[in-house]
């Protein structure tokens, strides 16, 4: 059945060098799934843009090829790509009613019959009220939906979206991710969405590239990337990452069981070998602060795992809905405790008090320990 037929958007060995010499893109390797909401995550200046406008077809690729299923684009004109594009800036003609912006791709392809299409899109991204409305009229979510219905009417295989929401305010921001979610699942239409915001990629992406200096550091999904980061800038990017040092002792088992076992500051540990990426014997030990639980020393410490003792609470930050505690380790280290407020301690732990700490092993990952562990901190 030609419906069943892969139409995978992929990228092989794209690179993108400027003419003033900048390589903007290097060596990029991704197959973005048919039908999938796809996030392109990085720090601004990585080349999310520069890749998109390859897609486009508004840059030349230096090198490397672009495909959807086993049609080569690389090299065709972007009008005859079944691939558009939504900008941050909406780039609406002022003058035209939004019913008149969005009937535009098709009446430029030569469309008569442009009603029922209208009507549709209008309907979906709910902008029906707003029709004989021109862009001015509108304010700035309802504009970017205009964007997208404009965008959508001559149904692309794939939608690249940079940015979109951008130059939008939180609220309105949190509220469009729905949006946009929403409509991608009821048109199936590949979405390549461009952001620098972590927690936008994380909640409306199936699947996650990490762009970093014009490299991808690693796709999945979300849970993937944010459970088992492979380096120290995914693991930064995507949170908050405790990073302690360790030394491999040996490995334990093979196939799906097999252990790698890692010295702690004298507390052994061991984690799954699909958890380890990294083949040196010097190695970063990776724990998200919501994994790590505290316990005062003179209350019985319940559950598994790895085990320290002598750890202070040094400081200590109310958020309402949990505490972030920063525990100074004996070795002189401070690490940090996300802990939600469920009221089974009953109150908070003071700043000053001796605290066991404990971990479940199997939420490590080890990282290699010649990366820098602050890559990736601070950026935007
Ligand atoms: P992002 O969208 O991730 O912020 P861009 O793709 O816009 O990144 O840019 C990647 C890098 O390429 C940046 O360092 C940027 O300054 C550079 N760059 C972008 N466009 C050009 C150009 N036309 N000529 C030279 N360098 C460029
Ligand atoms: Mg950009």
């Amino acid at each position: 059945m030609a419906d069943e037929v892969n139409r995978d958007l992929r990228l092989e060995g794209l690179r993108k060098r400027y003419p003033n010499g900048f390589v903007a893109v290097e060596n990029l390797d991704l197959v973005v799934p048919s039908g999938s909401f796809f996030a392109l995550l990085g720090p601004s200046g990585c080349g999310k843009t520069t890749t998109l406008r390859m897609v486009a077809g508004l840059e030349d690729a230096t090198k490397g090829t672009i495909s959807i299923g086993d049609t080569d684009i690389t090299h065709e004109k972007p009008y005859r790509r079944p691939v558009n594009t939504v900008f941050q800036n909406y780039a609406l003609f002022p003058h035209l009613t939004i019913m008149e912006n969005v009937e535009f791709g098709l009446k430029r392809k030569g469309v008569k019959e442009t009603q029922v299409p209208v009507h549709e899109i209008l309907a979906l991204t709910e902008l029906e009220a707003q029709a004989n409305k021109k862009p001015a009229q509108l304010s700035g979510g309802q504009q970017q939906r205009v964007a997208l219905a404009r965008a959508l009417i001559n149904r692309p295989e794939v939608l690249l979206l940079d940015e979109p929401l951008g130059a939008l305010d939180m609220k309105l921001r949190r509220s469009m991710q729905i949006e946009l979610k929403r409509i991608q699942s009821e048109v199936g239409i590949t979405f390549v969405h461009v952001t620098h915001d972590q927690e936008e990629a994380m909640t409306m992406a199936d699947f996650v590239a990490v762009m970093n200096a014009g490299e991808i550091e690693q796709l999945g999904s979300p849970y993937e990337l944010y459970t088992n980061p492979r380096t120290t800038f995914v693991a930064n990017f995507l949170g908050r990452t405790n990073l302690i040092r360790g030394r491999v002792l040996g490995r334990e088992g093979s196939g799906a069981d097999e252990m790698v076992k890692v010295d702690m500051y004298g507390t052994t540990v061991s984690i799954k070998a699909g958890r380890v990426h990294t083949t040196s014997p010097d190695v970063w030990i990776g724990i998200r602060p919501e994994k790590v639980i505290i316990q005062p020393q003179d209350k019985p410490m319940d559950g598994l795992g790895a085990h320290f003792s002598e750890a202070v609470v040094s400081d200590r930050n109310y958020t309402g809905v949990s505490t972030d505690y920063t525990l100074t380790m004996p070795w002189g280290q401070n690490l940090v405790c996300f802990e939600q407020n469920t009221g089974r301690r009953g109150g908070l732990v003071t700043v000053g008090t001796k605290v066991d700490v404990l971990w479940r092993p199997e939420f490590a990952f080890l990282l290699d320990s010649s990366q820098d562990a602050e890559a990736g901190i601070g950026e935007d």
